[in-house]
């Protein structure tokens, strides 16, 4: 098994310290709620050298200036230890964050090829020339926005480092990344590679601590240039609000309340295995979980009953063991919060059809558990069908025909994921022009590959990640006009 440290410091300037007052937080496995390591906890002084290390590497260094396929390779390097120690990446993840053996290899494969990807990606990435009048020239050139404070949640918790770290780095910026108190081991392992690999010191910082204290100071900090933030719906209008004060550029990537949904012309064992595992992965904490399940009448009670016997063969429990589909949920307190979102579908008028509980024996005597849940006789307006529980609840509701489920699907002030189960392919071409959401799932439970743009509409943010255009968001575009006429430019005339 993995050798973890005792003590994760920051790491501010290539270098470890601890906090300015000593003080320490406990991260445990959420699996058994063990404690695994004591981490810093970052003051606002520590935030202050963090930020100077990092617009010291901006303004004097010469990573942002550095050739882009000398940046390129060191990502590639980047990706090569990663692989390396592939395996100690994947065991830090299960046991911090409580999620499958299997979910994190799938994950941290990805992390990897998103450093190969904007490895690729920044080569070719450059300006333009712009047609303009005879006799005058206009190029532009893709400059480093600056400084990056990047805070990220724990239900991804290196995936999400990745996604951060890649695509501003390659672009030339030097960040600082605030990891979730919950999951702060593997954004530290990542910053190390990042340093084996020859990324400069004060390029890639980590700090932790609590995201109340520490956040709002970041995304006010007048040497922070940009704040890129993947989180909660709540916290990202803080985000934006706050760094309005200095008008730092910013892309939010938040929460969701995802459709998916079923025609009657949907290979149906598809559709069942899909759904399954686009609400159940990574024990429904995903933000583009598809927790609004649309099955259309004609094949609900069928449906309904071939996606509860599915449900049934999901094997929750042990993280490490291969065979396991659903890990811990991550806290003590969003297990209350999970639950707390069941009993009020109840209220609400839900009926349990499958789950609703803990698991029952003696291995969930520790950590923190819940069932697959499933949960009908709801309609769309309801708390329960509105709000993101981030667990593993889904709920079903019928429709009739596309123009009521793209209604029902719309009627929500998230826009992040969806998905369309049918054979016909005009209908899925017609939903997803229909949908106001980020991404489409056509007959697929899968969204999400180095390349593809993964971010919302709506409430869900803005600014999108793991893409080309994410170096666009990293960038500023400088515009130059020259004049290269022998005639004299004498616009007034005197
Ligand atoms: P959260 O908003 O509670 O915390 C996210 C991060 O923000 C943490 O590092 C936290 O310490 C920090 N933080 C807290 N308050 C802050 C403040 N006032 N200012 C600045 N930073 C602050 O989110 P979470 O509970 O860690 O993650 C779950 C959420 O993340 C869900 O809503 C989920 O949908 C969303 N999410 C979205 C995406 C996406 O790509 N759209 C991906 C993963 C997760
Ligand atoms: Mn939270």
């Amino acid at each position: 098994m993995v050798q973890l440290k005792e003590t994760y410091q920051l790491l501010i300037n290539g270098e470890y310290s601890n906090s300015s007052n000593n003080e320490f937080f406990e991260t445990y496995n959420p699996a058994t709620g063990e404690v695994l390591a004591t981490v810093a906890k970052a003051t606002k002084e520590d935030v202050d050298r963090a930020v100077d290390a990092a617009r010291n590497a901006f303004e004097n260094g010469k990573w942002p200036k550095m050739p882009q396929a000398r940046r390129a390779r060191v990502l590639n390097k980047i990706a090569d230890i990663m692989r390396e120690r592939f395996n100690d990446l994947v065991e830090a993840e299960v046991l911090n964050s409580g999620k499958t053996v299997a979910a994190a290899k799938g994950q941290i494969g990805q992390a990897i090829e998103d450093f190969e990807f904007y490895a690729g990606a920044i080569t070719t990435f450059g300006g333009r020339t712009n047609p303009v009048p005879n006799g005058f020239f206009n190029y532009t050139v893709k400059e480093p926005v600056g400084v990056c404070a990047q805070i990220i949640p724990w239900n991804y918790p290196l995936m999400m480092a990745a996604w951060k770290i890649a695509p501003a780095i390659a672009a030339g910026c030097p960040v600082i990344l605030k990891p979730a108190s919950h999951t702060p081991i593997t954004a530290y392992m990542l910053a190390d590679i990042c340093h084996e690999a020859g990324v400069p010191a004060g390029v890639v910082n980590v700090i932790t601590g609590s995201g109340s204290v520490i956040g709002p100071y970041l995304t006010t900090h007048p040497g922070v240039d940009k704040v890129a933030f993947t989180g909660e719906t709540e916290t990202g209008k803080d985000i934006m609000a706050k760094a309005s004060t200095t008008l730092k550029r910013v892309t939010l990537e938040l929460g969701g309340k995802s459709p998916n949904i079923v025609f009657d012309d949907a290979d149906i064992e598809g559709a069942v295995v899909g759904s399954i595992y686009g609400i159940f992965y990574n024990t429904g904490q995903s933000c583009e979980a598809r927790s609004r399940l649309f099955v259309h009448e004609s094949i609900y009670d069928e449906f309904v009953e071939k996606f509860i016997e599915k449900a049934k063969k999901l094997k929750v429990g042990d993280p490490f063991d291969k065979e396991t589909h659903m890990g811990a949920l991550i806290s003590k307190e969003h297990e209350g919060v999970v639950d707390g979102y069941v009993k009020l579908a109840i209220e609400e008028g839900g009926e349990i059809l499958y789950g609703g509980k803990r698991p029952e024996g003696s291995e969930f005597d520790k950590g923190y558990w819940y069932m697959p849940t499933v949960i009908g006789n709801v309609t769309n307006d309801m708390r329960i069908a509105q709000e993101e529980v981030f667990g593993p609840v889904v709920v079903i509701m019928k429709f009739k025909d596309e123009d009521e489920v793209l209604k029902l699907s719309n009627d929500s002030i998230f826009g992040l994921g969806s998905a369309v189960w049918t054979k016909d392919h005009g209908r899925a071409h017609r939903i997803a022009e229909g949908i106001r959401a980020g991404i489409v799932m056509v007959n697929c439970p899968i969204s999400a590959f180095p390349g593809t743009p993964f971010g919302g509409y709506k409430q869900s943010g803005f600014g999108r990640e793991l893409s080309v255009e994410t170096l666009d968001l990293y960038s500023e575009t400088k515009s130059v006009v020259s004049y290269n006429g022998e005639r004299l430019l004498n616009i007034f005339r005197i």
